[in-house]
């Protein structure tokens, strides 16, 4: 199936598109996922409440909570899409996607009473507690302790690449609750408050000047027991159940770098190799588009294989580096201007998305990682060494 075949679903990416003229909060400057300035946040959480009510976000919950009984798959792809053409904010943190997956599925009757109509109204902004320093691609290692003490849980560790952490309310916290159990079978999810006592959550500054995620330390932080996520000891398969909801990324990667192919066009030469390489990057971006479409409509068939979304990651981010390197050298001299300098092209959005590059060669799973789930699972090779 191809979406931009169906009348109806093109009848509907005009009615996304004129919403989004109309109610977006501003441009969003940066590639990547991204935080925005604190003084933006009012007017993200404000456009999230209005994707809600506009029934673009969270068409596929439950009726009660909001869903809606004609919902299309295909439109949460023409959203995300429609919002990275438009260059604006989507939604930031982690509880449209992961959080609000997570309550659907494992929370309690309460908690998601409780807690899916704040996600709707954007009164809960929610971060993504799982990395630690020495946890990252080996998740399961994670090493935050949370331990019972009556009708409390008592956690301490620290988290690290926390996106949005500095502007959360909620955190979905992963924790070891039974340190003596095979190291995926001892890990329980929790909801935690993040104005809980016992909690720092400290910005780092990247490479591109800003601060987009944090280390996040949990000193003796008390969770209420009935804030656990599923059943205690069974995080591991809560976690992996919402991650797989995390499918609208694939359509939102490519759009943002057709967009930026027009600077390129301004900035190439008129000399043949020069002309070579624009098209070869530029026919790599299509490639990267058209890959995602396809995994797209694999989806939606429920024809997709363990390695579709990794093979769409992996030549995306590697596609976004080439490209970005291009950008700068063809700058020349003018690689070098920073951002707000009134000869920038783009605005400096080239700088950044260089310096931004490798994180998203990493960010949603590393891509020797993600060729490894490649090689073992599509590939039948050998399992590497555990
Ligand atoms: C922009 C960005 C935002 C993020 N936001 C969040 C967030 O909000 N919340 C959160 O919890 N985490 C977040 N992360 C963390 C992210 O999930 C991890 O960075 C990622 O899982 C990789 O883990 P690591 O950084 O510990 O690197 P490591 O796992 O230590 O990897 C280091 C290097 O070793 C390679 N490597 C590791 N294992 C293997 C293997 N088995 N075979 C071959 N090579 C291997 C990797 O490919 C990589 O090159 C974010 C990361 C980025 C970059």
């Amino acid at each position: 199936m191809r979406i931009d075949a169906d009348v109806q679903l093109e009848r509907f990416r005009a009615g996304v598109q004129a919403f989004l003229a109309e109610h977006q909060p501003g441009a969003k400057h940066h590639t990547g996922v991204r935080a925005p300035d604190r003084e933006l946040v009012p007017a993200i959480r404000a456009f999230t409440a209005k994707l809600f009510d506009a029934g673009y976000f969270g068409a596929d919950w439950p009726l009660a909570y909001g869903g809606r009984a004609d919902y299309d798959p295909a439109e949460a792809f023409i959203v995300a899409e429609e919002i990275a053409r438009a260059g604006t904010w989507a939604p930031i943190g982690a509880a449209t996607n992961l959080g609000a997956a997570a309550l659907i599925e494992f929370g309690t009757p309460e908690q998601q009473a409780e807690y899916l109509p704040r996600i709707r109204s954007a009164e809960h902004l929610w971060c993504q507690l799982f990395s630690e320093p020495g946890a990252g691609s080996d998740l399961a290692g994670l090493q935050t302790k949370a331990r019972l003490d009556g009708d409390h849980w008592v956690v301490d560790g620290q988290k690290v690449w926390t996106t949005n952490g500095h502007h959360a309310d909620i955190g979905y916290l992963l924790a070891r609750t039974d340190p003596s159990a095979a190291k995926h079978a001892g890990i329980t999810a929790f909801i935690l408050d993040m104005t809980s006592p016992g909690i720092e959550v400290r910005p780092l500054r990247e490479i591109t000047g800003t601060s987009d995620f944090n280390e996040v330390f949990l000193d003796g932080v008390r969770i209420p027991a009935d804030r656990v996520i599923g059943r205690v000891n069974d995080g591991w398969r809560v976690a992996n159940s919402s991650l797989a909801h995390e499918r609208s990324g694939v359509a939102a990667s490519s759009a943002e770098l057709i967009r930026h192919l027009d600077d390129l066009r301004g900035l190439a030469s008129d000399d043949a190799a020069t002309r070579q390489r624009v098209g070869a990057i530029a026919t790599r971006v299509l490639v990267s588009d058209a890959m995602s479409k396809a995994v797209q409509s694999h989806m939606l068939a429920a024809t997709d294989d363990a390695a579709d979304a990794a093979l769409v990651k992996i030549y995306f981010s590697e596609t976004n580096l080439a490209l970005a390197e291009l950008g700068m050298d063809l700058q020349g001299v003018g690689g070098i201007v920073t951002e707000g300098d009134e000869d920038a092209v783009a605005e400096g959005w080239w700088q950044d998305a260089y310096l931004y590059a490798r994180a998203y060669t990493i960010a949603g799973g590393a891509t020797e990682v993600l060729k490894n789930v490649v090689a073992e699972r599509a590939l039948k090779m050998p399992r590497e060494p555990r």
